[in-house]
């Protein structure tokens, strides 16, 4: 029962359901579907806004009059973030990693940044590889030295009470499927963070849903990647008294489309956007969900994934970064 944890409704949910007809069409392989988590709602959706949900609640419950978080510069997280608090009327301090060394002023300024700035939170820039939980950390005790009561956000809202948002998603998927009839083959999506694959696979686990999970990873290798979700998801299952009910098995992260790193565009990832944006009028994003459909399409290619399936794509969001990115898309 989620409903024992405290939980404030920042977002718009349940998010649409739908099949993508022409997409699957053009690729020739099975049924594709997609979960609307773009459609979330607050300042251009995204997935951070099931975690927040949980972990704002946490912060009000604790008396905190300011939340701190961290992330890459077009942070999907960071933006949600400022977001939720300026709904909330709480104060909101971003660490925002240069991880892509880009100098492009629409990089630097446009998109989530811009986005950041219009509700009203601060942010301070740190050099890309730094610790940054670190850095959250120290800047946390400064401000709370200062008197500020301080709730800090881990990177991308990734722990057992963010987890708890997509533990959410699962159960609200699972009625949506169950109101279609039809049978799901594979549900897939981009990963980072860890705490939407975590929470989905101990939602998933926990009501016996039968639907395996694939997450394509944005940074990490594999193993790591893998061993990540997997510790979230032992300690998410914890908090909702499911301890066990996920296996290491279940966990399996794809790590092929990455590329030359967190943040820089895959010339697949490219094609991803373009497919989603002229065949269905979708907005992918070129650091996250593009990379994740770029995932599914090629295993589709490949016949890892074929006609008769049924394929569920949750789209995580993101599209305010394509504005830090144009760049990458020439008019024709
Ligand atoms: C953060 C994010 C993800 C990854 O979710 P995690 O919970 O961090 O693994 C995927 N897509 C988008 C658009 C995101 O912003």
């Amino acid at each position: 029962m989620l409903s024992r944890f405290p939980r404030l409704r920042l977002g718009h949910l349940p998010t649409p359901f739908e099949p993508l007809p022409r997409l699957s069409a053009a690729l020739g392989g099975p049924e594709i579907w997609v979960k609307r988590d773009d459609c979330t709602g607050l300042s251009t959706g995204g997935n951070k806004t099931r975690k927040l949900e949980f972990l704002m609640a946490e912060a009000v419950a604790q008396g905190a009059d300011t939340v701190m978080t961290q992330g890459a510069t077009q942070s999907n997280h960071a933006r949600q973030t400022a977001a939720a608090a300026a709904k909330l009327g709480l104060a909101c301090h971003l660490l925002l990693e240069d991880r892509t060394g880009s100098t492009d002023p629409n990089y630097t300024g446009n998109g989530n940044v811009l986005l950041d700035h219009l509700h009203g939170a601060t942010t301070e820039a740190r050099p890309g590889g730094v610790d940054m939980n670190a850095e959250l950390e120290a800047a946390a005790d400064k401000a709370r030295a200062d008197g500020r009561k301080v709730y800090a956000i881990p990177g991308g809202g990734s722990n057992p009470t963010g987890a708890l948002g997509y533990v959410n998603c699962a159960f609200e998927m699972m009625v949506q499927i169950n109101e279609t009839g039809l049978v799901f083959d594979h549900l897939v999506h981009a990963t980072g963070s860890a705490g939407t694959q975590a929470g989905l696979i101990t939602g998933l686990k926990a009501c016996n849903a039968g639907l395996p999970l694939l997450g394509f990873g944005v940074r990490a290798p594999k193993q790591v990647q893998e061993e990540n979700v997997f510790k979230l998801a032992c300690a998410t299952a914890e908090k909702i008294g499911c301890s066990g009910v996920v296996t290491r098995s279940d966990v399996i992260a794809n790590t092929d489309y990455v590329g030359a790193g967190y943040g820089i565009p895959t010339e697949s990832g490219l094609e991803a956007i373009r497919l989603f944006a002229e065949l269905e009028g979708l907005l992918l994003d070129p650091v996250y969900s593009a990379k994740g459909a770029a995932g599914l399409i090629d295993l589709i290619r490949k016949d890892r994934f074929s006609k008769g399936q049924r394929i569920i794509f949750l789209h995580t969001g993101g599209s305010a970064a394509l504005f830090g990115y144009d760049k990458a898309f020439p008019a024709k």
